[in-house]
Order: structure tokens, then C-alpha cells, then sequence
């Protein structure tokens, strides 16, 4: 048997006959950058994210460097994020000439150590960036409570968490702003590349506008140096197929989570399983096990197996070479430097057959630890 980390084509298979139409349209229109299908798509996810309002952009990365770039950050400032996270986290950061400033991560969660924020925060600090890593939310109670003493706006990104819940409110809507990807591999994956960011300020909407198009609230009247960075009609149309299947598969890929959880409690060696929040919705985007004494030897033989996996994310943030002006050094950050050497995701897309998922748990029980 064979249980590639994710399947696209699986997908696919279930969904073409309402994609291809779409993508029809789009063609017929001949209308293909921020028309009807980019509106309708920042309608419904508004609705779904429960902000007030949410303006599509070119990638999740975008997302970040346009919602940094609403609240003014810019050279000499800090943005206090985690360096367990995909590389855009930062880089947009970085990209603005603000400064990265890293907090170490929670063990059992891998999100930001909410209890350690408050240390790092500085008369310069102009923003903080917690990453919903994997599909579950950061606790954001303390770290909202910290924004609101500091007057320091918190943009959340969301990338990997469209749909996740902490105590009842969704991811995106509880920051200043909110930061979604709808990279192909996301729970919610475009035909390419596209971004949204969510907010319930209205200026804060208008300005993400402009920014998004070179900066001008009209065609050629520029208010500001902005991006080219718009969400295209293609995408948004194939997003506008994807969305109302979402829910389900969030709930599919939690259910596979399930099944793997409980099944891998009696397991021959250390297995950690994720930490679900209690009173949260994980949304799975990755599954996510810790196995510290064994990690490439269990991988290796899920790999002869058949069964893929993959390490997110092998190096952190602080060790990348682009980095090494901050000057941090190896050992800065114990726990985001363990999680990147004792982790790995295994395959949990809503599309896993029953058979499948028994098969990576069989795998994994199969695995006899040389001492
Ligand atoms: C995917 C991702 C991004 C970037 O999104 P792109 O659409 O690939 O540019 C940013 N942050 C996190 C946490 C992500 O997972």
C-alpha cells in the first residue's frame, strides 16, 4: 500500500465536475484580476472568518507583508513572532526592515509561549505575530490582554488555521488582522497562489485596498508606495467551489487525527500525539507527532513502508543563514530547536481511506526500536 502525506488528485477526483465549470466562466468573462468571483470570496470568508471584512491578495505571504505594512511597520521596529513557523512568518517581517524578534515555543502545542511574550516586548516592539502552527490557536486571552496594556496590535497568522476556534472565535478575527493562504496544500487550496487578510476596522480594510494595488485608491492616483499583489479570478473561483466543503473536510482530518491518537496510546516507544485545546477547534491542517529517541529511524521505516512523512519545520527561523544578523545563537530557543529535531507530520487528508489510516497506524506499531 502506498499513503503519500497528502493527495491532491483525491481531491480532485471528487470535486472536478464543479471546478472545471467554474474555471469556464472565468474564461468566458475574460475578466481576470479582482472581478465578481474575488468579491464574492471576500464576502463568504468575511462571513466565515466573522470579521467584518477581508480583501484577497496574491499569497499568503502577501498577507503578511501587506497587514504589517497597514500598521506602518518599517525599518527600526520589532515584531515579536516564533521561530517555529514557515519562513514567510519572518521573512515579511524582515522584508519591511523591521527587526524579528523570536519567542521560544510551547512544548506540548509548538505555538508561541504566550507566558514569555511579555519579555521580549520593547519600546520598539510595533506588532506581534503569533502562527496558529498547524491548525490549532495560539491562546490568544493573554496575548490580547498584553496588546490592549501595550497598545501593540497582534497580526494573527492564520495560514494554516482557516476555520480553527479559541473559545468560540474563529482564527483571523481576533487580532488586529488576519493573515490566510490559500496555497494548493492549505485546508482551503487554491489552483496556485493567493492570500486574504481578515479585519473589523474599517480603515485598516480601505488601506490593505490600496496597498494591494500599487497603493492608489484609484487607477492612477497613488496615496502610497503599495504592491502588486491582487487575488486573481481564477483562484478566487476555484475557491468559491472549495469553500463550502471546508467544514467537512477540517472535520475529516480532525477525525483521522482522532483515530491516530488514540490508536498510537499503546505504542513499544515514545510516540508524543498532538495536544488538542480543550474548548478549541484544531483544524489538523498538519498532524503532527513528536518521537525524540527515534525520529529518523521511525521515518525511514515508514518511508519503506510506503507511508510519507515530513518534517515541519527542520530548521527554525532563528538558524536560517539569511537570519544570522540577528544574532541568535544555536541553543537560543530549546524548545522550537528540539521540536525541529524530534517532530514529523504523517498523512491525515479527509480523503484517507479507513484502510489507509489502519495502514499508517499498523506501520507505525510495526517499528521496533533498535536500543
Ligand atoms: C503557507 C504559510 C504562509 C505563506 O503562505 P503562501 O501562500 O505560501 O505565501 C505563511 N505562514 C504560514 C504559517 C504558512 O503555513
Amino acid at each position: 500500500m502506498n499513503v503519500p502525506l497528502l493527495d491532491l488528485q483525491a481531491q480532485y477526483a471528487s470535486l472536478g465536475d464543479e471546478v472545471r465549470p467554474a474555471i469556464e466562466r472565468v474564461l468566458a468573462s475574460q475578466r481576470f484580476v479582482l472581478g465578481d468571483e474575488v468579491r464574492r470570496l471576500e464576502n463568504s470568508l468575511s462571513e466565515y472568518c466573522r470579521t467584518k471584512y477581508a480583501v484577497g491578495c496574491a499569497s499568503g505571504s502577501d498577507a503578511l507583508l501587506l497587514a504589517l505594512m497597514a500598521l506602518d511597520v518599517g525599518a527600526g521596529d520589532e515584531v515579536i513572532t516564533t521561530p517555529f513557523s514557515f519562513f514567510a512568518t519572518a521573512s515579511s517581517i524582515a522584508r519591511l526592515g523591521a527587526r524579528p524578534v523570536f519567542v521560544d515555543v510551547d512544548r506540548l502545542t509548538y505555538n508561541l509561549d504566550v507566558s514569555r511574550v511579555a519579555d521580549a516586548v520593547t519600546p520598539r516592539t510595533k506588532a506581534i505575530v503569533p502562527v496558529h502552527i498547524y491548525g490549532q490557536c495560539v491562546e490568544m486571552d493573554p496575548l490580547l490582554e498584553l496588546s490592549e496594556r501595550h497598545g501593540i496590535p497582534i497580526i494573527e497568522d492564520a495560514a494554516q488555521a482557516i476555520g480553527a476556534t479559541d473559545r468560540g472565535r474563529r482564527a483571523g478575527s481576533m487580532g488586529a488582522l488576519g493573515c490566510f493562504s490559500f496555497y494548493p496544500t492549505k485546508n482551503l487550496g487554491g489552483a496556485g497562489d493567493g492570500g486574504l487578510v481578515t479585519t473589523n476596522d474599517e480603515q485598516l480594510a480601505q488601506r490593505l485596498r490600496r496597498l494591494r494595488a500599487h497603493g492608489g485608491s484609484t487607477e492612477y492616483e497613488h496615496e502610497e508606495v503599495g504592491v502588486n499583489s491582487r487575488l486573481d479570478e481564477l483562484q478566487a473561483a476555484v475557491l468559491n467551489v472549495k469553500l463550502p466543503h471546508l467544514d467537512e473536510w477540517s472535520d475529516g482530518r480532525a477525525r483521522i487525527a482522532e483515530f491516530y491518537s488514540s490508536s498510537l496510546q499503546d505504542v513499544d516507544f515514545e510516540i508524543v500525539t498532538p495536544l488538542v485545546r480543550p474548548g478549541c477547534r484544531h483544524i489538523f491542517h498538519q498532524y503532527v507527532v513528536r518521537v525524540p529517541r527515534h525520529h529518523d529511524a521511525l521515518m525511514e521505516h515508514l518511508r519503506e513502508r510506503g507511508v510519507g512523512t515530513k518534517v515541519y519545520y527542520p530548521i527554525p527561523l532563528h538558524r536560517q543563514v539569511c537570519f544570522s544578523y540577528l544574532g541568535y545563537e544555536a541553543g537560543a530557543f530549546p524548545e522550537a530547536e528540539s521540536a525541529a529535531a524530534e517532530t514529523f507530520a504523517l498523512p491525515a487528508y479527509p480523503e484517507l481511506s479507513d484502510a489507509q489510516r489502519a495502514y499508517v497506524v499498523d506501520s507505525v506499531k510495526s517499528f521496533k526500536p533498535r536500543t
